[in-house]
């Protein structure tokens, strides 16, 4: 009881709501939660505005801010496993990823506490008697809403910028992964955040999402969710002229050129395919493949993906997870007919596994589907599932050509043996982060976000601390 932080206070829901917090493994309820509605935000949000106005933060020195963006780095690494354990709980992701998530969670509260104290702003030179300056500011009360995937990393994305600049904000995680956020803000009070410049709410996104991006005292939305949501939000964000950030999905091509490191590149398309069972939006879930190493490699790959040991997160043999909700693994299941309609060739998966032990969990079997084109739906939509589509390409000029045929522009992979053509070709792909010989990995210090309908803006890096910044001229006559 008393879930929600709000004006530096645990508190109940004031109506009352309640919702289950469900284990994808088993199904099982791990706790329940205060639901809150429009009344709770619009508590959160004052209290984010009275904060932002009042306390010592937004014009407190920076090394202030950093002190506490640190203390929270530690707290993390003090935490580590008592976290990620919470996290696999509750997103059913193996409790070797969820702890890799909170180091690197760790990381990026460092990182903005390094970086915030950097970027004093710049003198403009315009000749004697004048003096000119720019300089960065908090734009004021942050609404951060965050997806179920990455419930700790993705909120932390948002909430460890928007502090280092100097901001307050309200966080909103999806209301199916809550619990490693509540974490998050207990370490945060620890930390010494002053009253109300750290806020959170839980509930659905139709109630306390939607309630949150309309509130007129908002004036940043960050937001990292699915398409549809996010075109949503920016419409009401239009609405109140707000400042807007938007991580969306993806369908991330990896390329592999048959000079490539035959072993290392199928481990990878491996991982990159079917980590968090393919709920990453950076998944590289269309592979396409040069047309003379096409069959040997569909083969292999197939071969590995079958023996994925599916299991629960916390048991360490367990190789992936469930998808984290029942519905989710019936709407990504659903795409198993339309595969089928639309003509891809199922070459594993496409099911439930059989495993009784595996019954109560939300499970679908590691799934490719070769002979893909790209006018098919599978191979279009972002599936967020374990399953990946292969698709054949002749020559260099062919691979740059399919990999851009997306709305999507998030994340790229390509294998090659060949430097300067994995130059040339990173240089061509119209995706936010290209990996070379490589998959995943993200830096605190570059920026994350996508191009097309991957999203508006940038996480992570220089840029990620600008999001939460205005910028100002001061002129002086001297
Ligand atoms: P979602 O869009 O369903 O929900 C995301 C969040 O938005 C949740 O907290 C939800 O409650 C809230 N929400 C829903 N409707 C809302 C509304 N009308 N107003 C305000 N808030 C609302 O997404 P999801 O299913 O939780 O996450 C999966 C999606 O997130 C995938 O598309 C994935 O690619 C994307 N994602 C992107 C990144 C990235 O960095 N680009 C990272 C992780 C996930």
């Amino acid at each position: 009881m008393a879930e929600l932080y709000i004006d530096g206070e645990w508190v109940p829901a004031a109506a009352g709501g309640r919702r289950d917090v469900v284990n994808p493994f088993d199904a099982s309820v791990v706790r329940s939660v205060d639901e809150a509605d429009a009344a709770d935000v619009d508590r959160a949000v004052r209290a984010a505005a009275r904060a932002f106005r009042e306390e010592d933060w937004a014009r407190a020195p920076v090394r202030r801010r950093a002190d506490v963006l640190f203390r929270v780095s530690e707290l993390l690494r003090r935490d580590v496993e008592e976290i990620a354990r919470t996290e696999t709980l509750d997103t059913g992701k193996t409790l070797t990823e969820a702890r890799i998530d909170v180091e690197d969670v760790a990381a990026a509260f460092r990182y903005f506490a390094e970086t915030a104290g950097k970027d004093g702003g710049r003198v403009v030179d315009v000749g004697p008697g004048v003096l000119s300056r720019v300089v960065y500011e908090p734009i004021g009360v942050c609404a951060l809403i965050a997806p179920w995937n990455y419930p700790l990393l993705q909120a932390s994305w948002k909430v460890a910028p928007a502090l280092a600049a100097g901001n307050t904000f309200i966080l909103k995680p999806s209301e199916t992964t809550p619990l490693s956020t509540l974490a998050l803000i207990r370490l945060i009070e620890e930390a010494g955040a002053p009253r109300g410049v750290a806020n959170l709410v839980l509930g659905s996104g139709a109630t306390v999402g939607a309630a949150l991006t309309a509130h007129p005292d908002v004036d940043l939305i960050s937001f990292t969710g699915g398409l549809a949501t996010g075109r949503r939000i920016m419409a009401s964000a239009a609405e109140g002229v707000k400042n807007i950030a938007l991580e969306l999905g993806g369908k991330n091509p990896n390329l592999v050129f048959a000079d490539a490191d035959f072993d290392a590149a199928l481990g990878f398309a491996l991982d990159a395919s079917f980590l968090h069972s393919g709920q990453v939006c950076s998944a590289g879930s269309r592979l396409l493949v040069q047309d003379t190493l096409h069959d040997r490699f569909v083969e292999a790959l197939a071969e590995r993906a079958a023996a994925i040991r599916l299991g629960d997160g916390l048991d360490p043999a367990t190789e992936s997870g469930p998808l984290s909700s029942a519905e989710h693994r019936d709407k990504v299941e659903a795409y198993f007919a339309i595969a089928r309609e639309d003509g891809a060739r199922l070459v594993t998966g496409g099911g439930r596994p059989d495993d009784p032990a595996l019954a109560r969990g939300f499970f679908l079997r590691p799934t490719v589907y070769a002979d893909c084109e790209r006018s098919m739906r599978i191979v279009q939509e972002e599936v967020f599932g374990p399953v990946v589509t292969v698709e054949r390409f002749h020559d260099e000029d062919e691979a740059v050509a399919l990999a851009n045929d997306t709305r999507y522009g998030l994340a790229g992979g390509v294998w090659t043996s060949e430097a300067s053509r994995a130059q040339r070709v990173a240089n061509r792909l119209r995706h936010g982060t290209v990996w070379i010989n490589d998959f995943h990995p993200y830096l605190p210090q570059a920026e994350w976000g996508g191009f097309g309908r991957s999203g508006v803006g940038r996480e992570l890096g220089p840029t990620g601390l600008r999001e939460y910044q205005e910028a100002k001229h001061i002129y002086q006559n001297l």
